[in-house]
């Protein structure tokens, strides 16, 4: 009988459930959109409970397709992965099950004052060797000491143990394996290496920081590997295992296969994320780069990862359609972009929430430069893909820079990567191949592969080889390095202007 491995992938702007088959191929999937809240401006936030039913419906809707001629048994589904936005923090009452305040999101910023005085008393650094991350809103850390200061219930029910706190993953699995019955307070590495709470070396909550930031270990959850069997989800009456865990990024980086040292992948979503392979020991960037765990496969040794964050990717594309208006869907920038062959000049810093990697600057805020009287709309949404390219030209400078050896390909995916534009836009910019993989829900993927892992209906990373292996569309370079360079140094000193605003 053919096997089936399903994964829950819950993004910053939508959840989706897909069920993949051997050869990594979707036979069902759903997807739901679900309301951002921004309370005040910089403050971003998701309803608990929309995370919860938007993955539950998509579950059912699936596997109603699944299910739907007849031709597979629920029993066909070996096993579920779950993906999920990192850092977005979460925290509830044990006994009722009831969320204390609404998820804080990774790219809200309103822990930036406590950020400036911890960092002006203890340098960003301090902790850079236990967790791999600098001090940063960015971080799960910060989110949580927010809410345990402002939010009376939060320091009640952390005060009197009744507090569970975790990532998406870890709310998503205690509800969906039992709730106040029982769920699994669980969460794998590569979630926890996102905390600021976990030692990167030993795998463990880091009982040095948790006292330094007076947080009680008793309210986080268990770190687990990204690929065992965890527990059971109920679905139509049958106990699907769930077996696999890994934060979106990290899942990307299993579903392109980046399983040898030295090879990258770069995800364009929300935000856009590079990671790195450094192989089985973790490796502290020089370079503005943050070390996290890349996967762990069981009992395996794990694998680490060095990686390049920017805040701000398709969302720009988003405030162009929702804040400025000159789209009325997001596909419709590359028909604009299209318009023009360059931006006249133009160049747009997409710093609505500070810059990450690899320049770390919170007071970063958005800045166009270089308008004239000449600039249309088509230059601003030409400037707007550029952005992303140039950021990812700076963290892959930074990577370089720190393994001492240049990348010569770049694998890509996430849903910017639908423009064709800007694929090669980025391979003008970088001057090398961007490699784009036909099957571009490779998250999803990811997921399904660390889960099918672990029951068997894969046996080895030989065999995830063979999944979702057709051939990739190629981005080649068609501007000269030297042209790619004189743009890139005028992005650079655009990037100057949009320092000390906040
Ligand atoms: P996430 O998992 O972070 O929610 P996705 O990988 O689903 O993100 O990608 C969503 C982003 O991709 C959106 O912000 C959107 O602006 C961008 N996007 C989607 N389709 C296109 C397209 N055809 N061209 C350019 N950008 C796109």
């Amino acid at each position: 009988m053919p096997s089936y491995v399903g994964a829950i992938d819950q993004g910053t702007t939508s959840s989706r459930f897909l069920i993949f088959d051997e050869i990594g191929k979707i036979v069902a999937i759903h997807q739901i959109e679900f309301p951002q809240h921004y309370p005040h401006p910089g403050w971003i936030e998701h309803d608990p409970n929309d995370l919860l039913n938007s993955v539950s419906t998509c579950i059912d809707e699936a596997i109603n397709q699944f299910l739907k001629d007849n031709t597979h048994s629920i029993k066909d589904l070996k096993a579920i992965g779950i993906t999920n936005q990192r850092e977005t923090f979460l925290v509830w009452d044990k006994n009722t099950g009831k969320p204390l305040h609404n998820a804080i999101v990774w790219c809200d910023v309103r822990t930036i004052d406590l950020v400036h005085h911890l960092t002006k008393q203890h340098g960003d650094d301090i902790f850079r060797k236990s967790c791999g991350l600098p001090i940063s809103t960015y971080f799960s850390a910060m989110k949580l000491l927010w809410m345990i200061k402002n939010v009376p219930a939060v320091k009640d029910a952390h005060d009197n143990d009744t507090l569970l706190v975790g990532t998406v993953d870890t709310w998503l699995i205690w509800n969906l394996t039992g709730g106040i019955n029982g769920g699994l307070h669980i969460t794998d590495v590569t979630n926890a290496s996102r905390t600021m709470f976990m030692d990167i070396n030993t795998l463990e909550w880091n009982q040095q920081i948790l006292d330094f930031f007076n947080v009680k270990k008793s309210c986080l959850p268990r770190i687990c590997s990204s690929s065992e069997i965890y527990g059971h989800i109920k679905i139509r009456d049958n106990e699907i295992p769930i077996a696999g865990i890994l934060g979106d990024q990290q899942a990307a980086f299993v579903g392109q296969k980046c399983f040898k040292s030295g090879e990258a992948k770069n995800t364009y979503g929300t935000g856009c994320f590079m990671l790195f392979n450094t192989g089985t020991t973790p490796f502290f960037s020089k370079s503005g780069l943050i070390t996290t765990v890349g996967y762990k496969f069981g009992n395996t040794p794990t694998v680490y990862a060095l990686e390049g964050s920017i805040a701000v990717a398709g969302s720009a594309i988003k405030w162009l359609r929702d804040n400025l208006g000159i789209i009325n869907e997001t596909k419709d920038v590359n028909t604009l972009a299209a318009l023009t062959p360059d931006t006249g000049g133009v160049y747009f810093v997409t710093a609505f929430s500070g810059l990450y990697a690899p320049y770390w600057r919170d007071d970063a805020r958005g800045c166009i430069v270089g308008i004239t009287q000449y600039t249309r709309k088509e230059h601003i949404a030409r400037a707007t893909l550029e952005a992303t390219c140039f950021q990812t030209r700076a963290i892959l400078e930074a990577m370089n820079n720190d393994s001492g050896h240049p990348l010569t390909y770049l694998k890509v995916d996430g849903g910017m990567t639908s423009s064709d534009i800007c694929m090669q836009i980025q391979a003008d910019i970088l001057g090398m191949e961007v490699d784009r993989p036909m099957m571009r829900e490779t998250t999803a993927l990811g997921a399904a592969m660390a889960a099918g892992l672990a029951v068997g209906v894969w046996k080895s990373l030989s065999d995830l080889y063979n999944v979702s292996s057709e051939d990739n569309d190629v981005f080649k370079p068609q501007i000269s390095s030297n042209d790619a360079l004189q743009r890139y140094q005028l992005w650079q000193k655009a990037v100057e202007r949009s320092f000390g605003w906040a």
